[in-house]
């Protein structure tokens, strides 16, 4: 494994000048096919579905991010998350444990899209309560985000990744929010780590991506296999965005966490403010978790306007800098009302008892000036009371 630091593995990790030409930067392999030499002799490249190289960087990179193995990518996120789910196709009366407010579409997908194909999925919040109950003897694969979108909760990798081994489940990480700069998986027991590169990684707000990296042997096999069997795989252009996008993560990261942490700041002593989700608090219930497992928590902050749907909905239209959108993680700063966004596909009654308030903003909070991030929200603050 490397020994160089992360602002370093960034940069250089998986990455090598191209030896024809010396080009610094990992060139754009935009071909579908390689020519032969005679039938059957190649270079190692033969389709572009099995082998690229500007996706083999980037998936170098991100393997040496997390600790991991190897690296495979994929077309999103949920290509990821479903080309991990068809490596269990070979198990009879597959069932999964998920944390109860996993990202809509990982809900969606598993109850509207695997739940008829002889898997059963049950919901646990692996931030609280006895984790003997919530995975359970039989289990076959845990689910875990942490932390959680939207509400930001934490839970224990270390105590998950022991229990799940306890049963002889495999573990996997959403590691999406934290990204491997603030929070390692692999190292604290995790089998296989997820992301979906759309976000933090790429940064940029203009690639959607997958990424899964992993060192256990069964994972390695059936999702490098499936990766190519499946087919979801990423095109060369994306690859390299990511490959870019992912250069600077480092210093993207410091400064959404410095943003946040004076939007946090704010939101905690606003008279309107109801409730503030951010782990670093140390009035935050994940408080303790997170300093175990994370090195900094990032630019992902939600909060409970004291307000009903209409004026939620209200703030949400009337910022100009925080822009009304889904997705995260990029450059520019974003709002959004889970309720009626991301959420949405939750049924409303299962969403209140998780704790997902109409009055519930989520702020992925971006680069900007803190400043004129704050003037942002306090206008928006004024104007949603007209
Ligand atoms: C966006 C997201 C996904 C899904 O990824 P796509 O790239 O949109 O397919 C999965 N998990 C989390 C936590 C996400 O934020």
């Amino acid at each position: 494994m490397s020994t160089d630091r992360f602002e370093t593995q960034v940069i250089h990790g998986g990455q090598s000048h191209e030896p024809r030409t010396g080009a610094v930067m990992t060139p754009v392999f935009q071909t579908s096919t390689y020519a032969q030499e005679y039938p059957a002799k190649h270079t190692g490249y033969e389709y572009a579905r099995t082998h690229n190289p500007t996706r083999e960087a980037l998936e170098a990179c991100i393997a040496t991010l997390e600790g991991g193995e190897m690296g495979i990518a994929f077309g999103s996120g949920l290509a990821a998350t479903t080309t991990i789910l068809h490596a269990f196709a070979g198990t009879p009366n597959l069932k999964v444990v998920c944390g109860d407010d996993v990202y809509g579409g990982t809900y969606r997908l598993f109850e509207k899209v695997f739940r008829g194909h002889g898997m059963s999925f049950s919901y646990a919040d692996f931030s609280a309560g006895d984790l003997a109950a919530a995975i359970p003897e039989g289990t076959h694969l845990v689910w875990l985000e942490t932390p959680t979108n939207p509400l930001l909760k934490i839970a224990d990798i270390r105590q998950i990744a022991a229990r799940a081994h306890q049963v002889g489940a495999k573990l996997v990480v959403d590691n999406t929010f934290a990204t491997p700069y603030f929070q390692k998986p692999l190292s604290m027991g995790a089998d296989l780590v997820m992301h979906s590169t759309t976000k933090y990684i790429n940064g940029h707000s203009d690639v959607v991506g997958g990424m899964v990296v992993t060192s256990d042997t069964f994972f390695k096999t059936q999702v490098k296999f499936l990766q190519n069997a499946v087919g979801a795989v990423p095109g060369p252009w994306d690859s390299w965005l990511t490959l870019r996008g992912v250069k600077t993560l480092a210093v993207r990261m410091e400064r959404h966490q410095a943003n946040a942490k004076q939007i946090v700041n704010w939101l905690t002593k606003h008279p309107e403010v109801k409730r503030v989700h951010y782990p670093l608090l140390e009035t935050d219930p994940g408080y303790a978790v997170a300093q175990k497992q994370m090195s900094g928590f990032g630019g992902m902050v939600s909060f409970v306007l004291d307000a009903d749907l209409t004026r939620a909905e209200k703030f949400c239209a009337s910022t100009r800098l925080f822009t009304l959108a889904e997705s995260l993680g990029g450059v520019e700063s974003l709002i959004e009302l889970p309720a009626a966004m991301t959420h949405a596909s939750v049924p409303p009654e299962k969403r209140r008892a998780i704790g997902i308030d109409d009055g519930l903003i989520r702020l992925s909070v971006g680069i900007e000036h803190a400043d004129d991030l704050l003037s942002d929200l306090e206008n928006a603050m004024q104007l949603s009371k007209r």
